[in-house]
């Protein structure tokens, strides 16, 4: 079997952690048997400034040639208010990708680590269980607002992006969300703000059409703010959660506090529903570039591996390569190989040596 990779590094710490990625997945095909055919270039700043542009046509290309990308990170200072004519996607190297590739699938799993509880913030007990699948609807709402931009009401400068939903994007990513349900706990809570605005009256209309389908899924719609205290309060309780573009961004960082660290969170971001067969994703750590660590070889590692591991389960058909990067993480967890962020001392080579130790054996 050959599997074609594109490899986006990005900016700050996303060439760093992406040369993680690409040992954990040359790791893993000697192990499965698989040619990996790895492509690298540009994304977002390093593009910028090498370009001229966020994306290249050219890598779009290459994407679309691939069975996936791997994505280090993308933005900086240098570049997070530079504007192009045009929406979103004209902005931003990442989110060009997405709306053209149509990845509107965005699975962030977070999950507690016995040995990391003690960098957590909660007490004993509390979040020891937690493992939560935050589900981003990756392609619409306001962050891929059509109106936007900023302008002078009323004799006062006002910004504005019109937030929208249509029924067709709500059911696919809907759809998406219960079948990976189906795989888990059998759980799933949609969030929304449908008490104060009506694109989530209609997102709860449509998640609400979608869950007759799904009996054996126990639904529950949950207003977001509450959904977010309730998250913290008793994280424990939660399986998958279904988002809107933003809150979802949002929330999948705040999960993270029961993961132990921003740098654990992998992410896959998916163009069409997984439960039919291996599909094309973009996968990367849920985190940002991190500039204020980049440079200085101490990211952590976890999150990009175990974007891996969700790339070998949804886009090669090998979800057994998810579990094993999973087990080995957790084993290097116990005998304390840690980065910074986890409260140890490791660099980001050092711990994802001592996971790739632990997958070949
Ligand atoms: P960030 O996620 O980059 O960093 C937040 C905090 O988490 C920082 O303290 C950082 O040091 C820490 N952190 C993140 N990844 C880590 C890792 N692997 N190991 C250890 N610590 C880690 O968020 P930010 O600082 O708000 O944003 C920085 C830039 O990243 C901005 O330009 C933003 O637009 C961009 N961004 C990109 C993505 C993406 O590429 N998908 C996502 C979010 C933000
Ligand atoms: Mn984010």
């Amino acid at each position: 079997m050959e599997k074609r990779i594109l490899a986006l590094g990005g900016d700050g710490i996303g060439p760093e952690i992406l040369g993680y990625g690409l040992r954990t997945a040359e790791a893993l095909a000697r192990q499965a048997g698989i040619k990996l055919i790895i492509e690298q270039d540009l994304l977002h700043g390093a593009s910028w400034d090498a370009l001229g542009t966020f994306c290249s046509d050219e890598v779009l290309q290459k994407a679309r040639q691939s069975d996936a990308v791997l994505v280090g990170a993308v933005g900086g200072p240098q570049w997070d208010n530079i504007r192009v004519s045009g929406g979103a996607e004209k902005q931003d190297g990442l989110m060009y990708l997405r709306h053209h590739l149509q990845t509107y699938l965005g699975l962030r799993p977070a999950r507690a680590w016995k040995p990391l509880m003690r960098q957590t913030p909660f007490r004993s007990g509390l979040a020891d269980t937690a493992d939560v699948l935050i589900l981003r609807e990756m392609c619409g709402g306001a962050m891929f607002a059509q109106e936007r931009g900023q302008r002078i009401r009323n004799g006062v400068r006002q910004g504005y992006d019109l937030t929208a939903y249509d029924e067709d994007e709500v059911s696919r990513f809907a759809r998406g969300g219960f079948e990976l349900a189906r795989e888990r706990r059998g759980r799933l809570v949609s969030c929304d703000k449908s008490n104060v605005m009506e694109s989530y009256k209609l997102w709860r209309t449509v998640v609400t059409e979608v869950a007759q389908d799904y009996p054996d899924v126990a639904f529950e719609n949950m207003f977001a703010d509450n959904c977010a205290y309730q998250l913290m309060q008793r994280p424990g309780d939660f399986d998958v959660v279904l988002c809107c573009n933003q809150m979802g961004d949002v929330l999948s960082d705040l999960s993270a506090v029961y993961a132990g660290s921003l740098g654990m969170l992998p992410s896959a971001s998916l163009s069409a529903n997984p439960a039919s067969g291996p599909v094309f994703g973009m996968y990367e750590s849920t985190a940002g570039s991190a500039p204020d660590i980049a440079g200085r070889g101490i990211a952590n590692p976890v999150g990009t591996i175990l974007s891996i591991g969700m790339m070998f389960k949804y886009s090669f058909g090998l979800p057994e390569f998810a579990s094993l990067l999973e087990n080995a993480v957790e084993e290097t967890l116990y005998y304390g190989i840690l980065t910074p962020d986890l409260g140890g001392e490791a660099n980001g080579s050092e711990m994802t040596d001592a996971i790739l130790a632990r997958v070949t054996g």
